[in-house]
């Protein structure tokens, strides 16, 4: 896979449901006017769009048609230069290319718009409104959010919705997928998943925070290791039932080629414009937060949707309370499951501009559709095999799409970066005591009790559970 390219991106790090942060790329400042020539070589939109705007000003500046007023005015004070604000950009986005909606024109009715940003994508109505105009007969979306003479870019809808359309994504529908051949025992022959197992793992883990150790002599708990284990049983159960399977990762390493170090211009710049003094120790640590998160996570989504082109993505994770002290870590009482769809984008997320393009990208993709039915059926399993009861939101940072509890819709950088239907795991809570006694137990062959039941090894019961589902979606529409 190619590593050569940079991407960032950003969660930030909750016990594990990351939610993106705004935070923004590409200050004004020396590296940025003065790059190396590598610099473009790997690509920088937002740097490059800031030094187009630069280049602009100066030329304007210069330009024989800004002097036509005269000699009399020539030793008049220059009237200040507009100031164009930088856009508001997730962390470490890019400006967005508006014209990627062009392939989407009049390929969706008004009502079925309204519903997917009401019911699904948007936290509440209120919170698109001053992005996403809807009018009879399109939608005017704001190019620039901080920047009303920007304009909108028009997205008309279709009139008639009996009208056939083809819909640009390349991932297939199971509608689309060949015809399972007679005598066919493989019901998933023909789909290719794409699955990502969470974090890094390894000896990353301390640092993206996704580590604990609890007692002595006891493995330390990875949150990393452990999706990864589980990613590769699943990823068996699935070939064996004739999927073609691609992990975005299989070692404890980075997919992305940038650390810290790389970062910490980036650290630095949305440190300045989100109004806090720069210390050295916050910088190191935003740095690192853009390291194992946003360029992680972006690195994977671009080679996912460039080069791995799934018909869905399963994303791997276990859940967490929190804890404080990675070395002296409290058991919490909390054990349970939930599946997230994406969607419940809040104002500050629908504000950033490349945010906004991705939502609609998959507002217009349709994967709402497939996301929830495939949810809905690998919850059922899931909540067999493991147990567990389901986990809540309050409706603001996740929000509820169905009358199912273990499924809700919430924004997070790898469900909305992944151009495809993208079902998020988020099954055991990892500092709850049974599970760290399931982790110490380790990959056993058969069945072990634990508190007076008989359980499979967490990470087989795990993959059996969403395996399980994945068969029941697909034997239903295929
Ligand atoms: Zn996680």
């Amino acid at each position: 896979m190619c590593r050569r390219r940079r991407l960032d991106g950003l969660l930030l790090p909750g016990l594990h449901a990351s939610q993106p942060f705004p935070l923004q790329r590409g200050q004004l400042n020396q590296s940025t006017l003065n790059p190396p020539t590598s610099y473009f070589s790997r690509s920088r939109p937002f740097a490059r769009a800031l030094l187009v705007l630069v280049g602009l000003m100066l030329y304007g500046h210069s330009c024989p048609a800004a002097n036509l007023s005269g000699p009399d005015t020539a030793e008049a004070p220059a009237p200040p230069e507009p100031t164009i604000p930088l856009p508001l950009l997730a962390q470490l986005g890019a400006p967005p290319d508006w014209s990627q909606l062009d392939t989407y024109q009049r390929t969706i009715t008004i009502d079925e718009f309204r519903h997917l940003l009401d019911h699904c994508y948007a936290r509440k109505s209120v919170d698109y409104q001053d992005f996403i105009q809807i009018w009879p007969d399109r939608a005017r979306i704001r190019r620039q959010s901080n920047h009303s003479e920007a304009g909108f870019y028009d997205l008309y809808f279709l009139s008639d919705r009996r009208k056939p359309v083809t819909i640009d994504r390349y991932w297939k529908t199971p509608w689309q997928l060949p015809a399972l051949p007679a005598n066919e025992h493989r019901p998933l022959l023909g789909v290719h998943i794409a699955l990502d197992p969470g974090h890094i793992g390894g000896k990353w883990a301390n640092e993206e925070q996704r580590y604990y150790k609890i007692g002595e002599d006891t493995i330390p708990v990875q949150e990393g290791d452990l999706t990864l284990q589980t990613a590769k049983l699943l990823e068996k159960n699935l070939v064996a039932l004739g999927a073609r399977v691609t992990l975005t990762r299989r070692a404890l390493e980075p997919v992305t080629h940038l650390r810290p170090d790389d970062l910490a211009a980036d650290a630095r710049a949305w440190l300045v414009q989100r109004n806090n003094l720069p210390s050295e120790a916050l910088i190191k640590k935003t740095a690192e937060r853009l390291f194992y998160v946003s360029s992680e996570l972006r690195t994977r989504a671009e080679i996912l949707n460039t080069e791995i082109k799934p018909d869905l993505v399963l994303c791997l994770h276990f859940n967490a309370s929190p804890w404080r002290n990675p070395y002296r870590p409290a058991f919490r009482s909390i054990n349970n499951l939930h599946l997230l769809v994406n969607g419940c984008y809040s104002r500050s997320e629908i504000a950033e501009d490349d945010t906004r393009l991705e939502m609609l990208q998959r507002l217009l993709q349709r994967t709402y559709y497939y996301e929830l039915a495939l949810a809905d059926e690998i919850s059922k399993t899931m909540a067999d095999e493991t147990r567990l009861p389901s986990m809540g939101y309050d409706g603001n940072s996740g929000k509820s799409v169905n009358d199912n509890p273990y499924v809700w819709a919430r924004n997070l950088l790898a469900n909305r970066k992944f151009l495809c239907p993208v079902v998020f795991f988020e099954p055991y809570c990892m500092n709850h005591k049974e599970v760290h006694a399931r982790i110490q137990a380790g990959p056993y062959r058969g069945l072990r009790e634990f508190n007076g039941t008989y359980r499979k090894n967490i990470y087989q019961e795990y993959a059996d559970g969403a395996t399980a589902g994945i068969v029941n979606y697909f034997r239903r529409v295929r």
